[in-house]
């Protein structure tokens, strides 16, 4: 049967290709099969395939990070201690084009299943998250982690304007959509620059949501519920 090798390179589904074949066994041994009928067959082959071949695209996932944990923590300055208790993860998550993308989290041991969990509720809810890159990518540096909306998690870095050291440093902090998400500080100054906090954008969090609350229900604090700053990209367990 030509039909046969021709579907098993395609991806049709099991009815699909059962309907091709009644389809070809009807027009192809039936004597009064007319030109027009043979169109039509010819005309449902080609728009299955087409169907199939869309159907792969749409459910390819997009590879925005794939590191060792080794690449995802060169030219940190972080002690031993803290890489022993760090490791990467892969994180699959709906980007603001609609499709699967797959990236990467460096967070601390203990909070990976909580991570995990986290994204899987973000991804069945289909909350937009940009990217999920090791900071490693932006030369360590938060400010442009922050202007790309990268999601991030371990860096070994001070608290902004302090000599005090970040959560992040330990891998216990995440920052979510953080150009959408922004910092605003005592004075009222926003930063990454540029940045606006609506919560009717798609990929911003809001008190009261689904992620926010799913967070504080695992023991995390979150930033936007901070008093004097806001801090609304930023997720912490200690
Ligand atoms: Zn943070």
């Amino acid at each position: 049967m030509i039909e046969l090798g021709f579907l098993s390179i395609t991806n049709l589904s099991y009815f699909e290709r059962l309907f091709i074949r009644i389809v070809f066994f009807f027009t192809i041994f039936n004597k009064n099969t007319t030109m027009k009928q043979l169109l039509l067959q010819f005309l449902i082959i080609i728009y299955l395939f087409t169907i199939s071949i869309s159907d792969c695209k749409a459910e390819k996932i997009i590879i925005d990070s794939k590191m060792t944990f080794e690449e995802a923590i060169a030219g940190s300055p972080a002690p031993k201690e803290i890489i022993e208790n760090i490791e990467i993860v892969d994180i699959d998550y709906y980007s603001f084009d609609g499709k699967i993308h797959r990236g990467q989290i460096v967070i601390h041991k203990e909070l990976v299943n909580d991570i995990k969990q986290v994204f899987k509720l973000m991804k069945s809810v289909k909350f937009p998250i940009q990217k999920v890159i090791p900071i490693v990518r932006y030369q360590w540096s938060d400010s442009l982690s922050m202007l790309d909306n990268n999601t991030s998690a371990f860096n070994y870095r001070t608290v902004e304007g302090t000599k005090r050291l970040s959560n992040h440093a330990t891998g216990r902090a995440i920052d979510i959509n953080p150009f959408l998400n922004p910092y605003r500080g005592r004075t009222g100054k926003i930063s990454p620059k540029g940045a606006t906090y609506n919560t009717k954008v798609r990929g911003t969090l809001a008190k009261n949501d689904t992620i926010v609350k799913e967070f504080l229900k695992l023991g995390w604090k979150w930033g936007g519920n901070w008093k004097t700053i806001k801090d609304w990209h930023h997720f912490e367990k200690k």
